[in-house]
This record gives structure tokens, C-alpha cells and sequence, in this order.
């Protein structure tokens, strides 16, 4: 059998599967499908492993063997963190939890019949409650040339390989120039990142849409962020947008061309057409509308956590943060759901620490109005993500 990335299943791999289905068949359990091994996913399986949900058969479906945790990505690039450190083990995490894993691509939802559409055989599963987190990937539609040339930020896979690019270049180049698309934390991270590891090899530029570099940020740690650029020599161009993207420069909408070698695509991360094609209810920009339990507004057997759902009435950064934050939630009320008990709202706090890493041995440490800029946060920030990767490592049942 060949999955999607055109490897093969070896044949005691496809007979374990379908034995699982076979199983599944006992009345008595009903079917849990989770989308996606985003971060609230990966939690709920972790939980699961210490405390399964009775009589529920839990399955996974991803498109990646491998999850990147979002928090140590940019010190990956930078160095820091490496590849094994910052990748949570999809096949033994599901094994620890005694679910599933099924390594394909989700492609739909067919509601009425309540099936998962996937690229796998067989090629639907049947489900009782199903769970989405599925993130986004970058949006490049509408810009001339940006899927020809431009390096997406997310999916990860592509963003590591684009960035292995750079360095085999930067061995036989004197001076890279490149162009980081976009200017909230992501992009941000992403180009101080890549010139802690080029350095004078390395000329950078940041364009952002908006007005000012984080939105959504104080105007404090606004301040501090484009100290720290302009410290580091990382040109920053704001409220102007990329639309055209070239071989070897990018086009502004004033006409004007920025010379650059690679382009990395950093905007904000876009949702699957497929969620809004299945008929989920979603908002203009195609992201999962849900309610404060997590659920979809339009099914309630369907729940979305993470940068794919959008939560009525509240507007939540989409960021690793508050995927990690909705896993508590989302685990509550879908033992809750499979109980017959009553959901409870996933409550929000009015601020929330957001630590940035500027891969200088510092981070940016932004609570509401306060922010700083210290040796210190960036060890809180590296104590918490290395506390959230020990979770994952050298789970055995
Ligand atoms: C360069 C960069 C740096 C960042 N740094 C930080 C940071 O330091 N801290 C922070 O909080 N946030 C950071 N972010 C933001 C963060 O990456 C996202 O907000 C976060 O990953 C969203 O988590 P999620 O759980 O929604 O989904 P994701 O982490 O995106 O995971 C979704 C998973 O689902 C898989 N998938 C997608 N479609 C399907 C499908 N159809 N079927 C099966 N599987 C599928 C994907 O391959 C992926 O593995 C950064 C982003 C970028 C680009």
C-alpha cells in the first residue's frame, strides 16, 4: 500500500490497521477521530495515556509522522534546539495512548453521514465525535509567483526544508539577501532567528501589511522588538504589501522591487479550504466557527481547537500558546460529551504571558501592557518549552 507521500506500508502495518477497524466494530465502543496532531491533540493523547476515555476507540489522523512543537521552531533554526528535540513522536505517542494512528491526509467531512474523508484505505472513517486541529498553512493566494518561489512558514516540513536551502547556500555565497513576508511574532522570531545563524552573511528585510511590526501586541513591546531589529541590522518595511514575488526580488504595491534570494512567507497562516467545503460553519476567512465548549456552532459532535477555530465572540491570537490552553478544555468536554454530562465554557484570561525569542541568548517577555526584554525570560521561556517536550519523550506502556 502506498500512502500519500508515495512511501510504502509494509503489509503487518496494513493488516494491524485493518484488525483495529475490524475491532471497532464492537457496538459497545464508539469512535473518537482527531484531526490533525496539533498541539491540543497531542496533549489530549498524552492524557489519555495516563487516563483513558472509557469505552471510546481514539484514532489519529495526520499528515506528518513527526509534530513540531511551535515554541522551540525558531530555536531549531537558530541552533538551539535540535530536530529530535523539538518533534513529538506521533506513532509512539498514540501507542502510549491506545489510539490509533493513521498517517494520511484528512480531505473532508461528509456531516450527514458523519464519515472523515481521507486518503487511506479505507478511505472514510466513521465516527461518533470528531476533534480538529488541524493549524494552517501559509497563505500565499492572490500573490503572483509566491508558490513558485516563496518559502511558507507552516506547513513545517517546508519551512525546515526551504531553511536547509539557505544554508547549503550561505557555504558557497557571500551575502544572502532575504525577505521575511510578514511581521507578527512568527516572522519576527523566524528572521532573528535565521540571522543569529548567518550573520554578516545574511542582509534581512521584514515587510509587514500593517502599520506597526505584532499586532495585536503593546505598543511597549512593539518598541522592543524593533529596537532589537534595528540592533541586529534587520531592515523593517511596514504598511506595505508583497504582490509579487520573483526568482530573485519581491514586488511592493508601490511598484518598488526588493531584491532577494529567498523569501520567506511569515503572513498569517490561512485555514484548509476543505472545513468550509465539508460545510462546517466557518467565519469569512474559512476558520471553524465554535462555541466557548469548543464545539462547532453548526455540530455539535464536531470540536476544533487550536489556529483552525475561531471561538464566537472572543478574538484569540492565533499562536502555539493558546492551542497548548484549549487541550484542557477540549479533553474535559469530550469526556464529558461521551458521558452524556454538560459541557463547560473554555475561559480565557483578559492577558496572557507571550514570551518571543530574539536568539541572542534573550526574549521578550509581553504581559498586557508590560514587556522587557531579558537573559532571564528567555530561560523561562526555554525552562517552559523544554517542560512541554518532556511530556512526549520516552513514553513507553
Ligand atoms: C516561524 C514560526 C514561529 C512560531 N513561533 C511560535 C512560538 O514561539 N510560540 C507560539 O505560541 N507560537 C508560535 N508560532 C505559531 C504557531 O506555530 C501556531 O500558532 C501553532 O502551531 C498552532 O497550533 P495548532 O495546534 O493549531 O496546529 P499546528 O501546530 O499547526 O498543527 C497542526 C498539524 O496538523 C497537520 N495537518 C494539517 N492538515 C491536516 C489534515 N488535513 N489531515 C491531517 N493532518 C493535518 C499539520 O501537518 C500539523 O502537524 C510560530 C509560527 C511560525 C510560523
Amino acid at each position: 500500500m502506498i500512502n500519500q507521500h508515495g512511501q510504502n506500508r509494509n503489509p503487518e502495518e496494513v493488516q494491524a490497521i485493518a484488525n483495529s477497524f475490524n475491532s471497532s466494530n464492537n457496538a459497545s465502543f464508539r469512535e473518537l477521530i482527531l484531526i490533525g496532531p496539533g498541539h491540543a491533540h497531542v496533549l489530549l493523547l498524552r492524557k489519555f495515556g495516563d487516563n483513558p476515555l472509557g469505552n471510546v476507540h481514539v484514532t489519529l489522523i495526520s499528515d506528518v509522522e513527526h509534530a513540531a512543537y511551535s515554541g522551540m521552531l525558531p530555536g531549531h533554526i537558530s541552533g538551539i534546539y535540535t530536530r529530535d528535540e523539538m518533534m513529538i513522536d506521533l506513532r509512539r505517542l498514540c501507542h502510549f495512548a491506545g489510539a490509533r494512528f493513521i498517517h494520511s491526509e484528512a480531505r473532508g467531512i461528509d456531516l450527514k453521514r458523519k464519515q472523515i474523508l481521507v486518503d487511506f484505505n479505507p478511505p472514510t472513517l466513521t465516527a461518533d465525535a470528531v476533534s480538529i486541529n488541524v493549524g494552517g498553512t501559509s497563505c500565499v493566494a492572490g500573490v503572483a509567483g509566491a508558490e513558485a518561489w516563496a518559502i511558507p512558514s507552516k506547513p513545517v516540513p517546508e519551512l525546515l526544508s526551504g531553511w536547509a536551502r539557505v544554508e547549503a547556500a550561505a557555504h558557497s555565497k557571500q551575502s544572502l539577501r532575504i525577505v521575511v513576508v510578514g511581521g507578527g511574532a512568527g516572522g519576527v522570531e523566524l528572521a532573528l532567528a535565521m540571522h543569529s545563524r548567518l550573520g554578516d552573511n545574511g542582509a534581512f528585510t521584514v515587510i509587514h501589511a500593517g502599520s506597526h511590526l505584532l499586532p495585536g501586541y503593546h505598543p511597549r513591546t512593539r518598541r522592543i522588538a524593533a529596537e532589537v531589529l534595528g540592533i541586529r541590522k534587520v531592515s523593517v518595511i511596514t504598511d506595505r504589501r508583497v504582490v509579487e514575488v520573483m526568482p530573485d526580488s519581491v514586488r511592493l504595491d508601490t511598484g518598488k522591487t526588493i531584491a532577494a534570494d529567498f523569501v520567506f512567507w511569515a503572513a498569517q497562516a490561512a485555514p484548509p479550504a476543505w472545513l468550509a467545503e465539508s460545510g462546517l460553519e466557518t467565519t469569512i476567512e474559512g476558520f471553524v466557527r465554535v462555541t466557548p465548549t469548543l464545539q462547532t456552532i453548526s455540530h455539535h459532535w464536531i470540536f476544533a481547537a487550536g489556529d483552525v477555530a475561531a471561538i464566537e465572540n472572543r478574538r484569540l491570537p492565533k499562536s502555539g500558546v493558546f492551542a497548548v490552553r484549549m487541550a484542557k478544555p477540549l479533553e474535559r468536554n469530550l469526556r464529558a460529551y461521551f458521558a452524556g454530562a454538560p459541557l463547560g465554557a473554555y475561559k480565557t484570561q483578559r492577558h496572557s504571558l507571550s514570551l518571543i525569542g530574539t536568539a541572542d541568548g534573550r526574549a521578550i517577555a509581553s504581559y498586557g501592557p508590560l514587556a522587557g526584554h531579558s537573559a532571564l525570560f528567555w530561560r523561562l521561556k526555554d525552562w517552559i518549552d523544554r517542560r512541554f517536550m518532556k511530556q512526549f519523550t520516552g513514553l513507553t506502556r
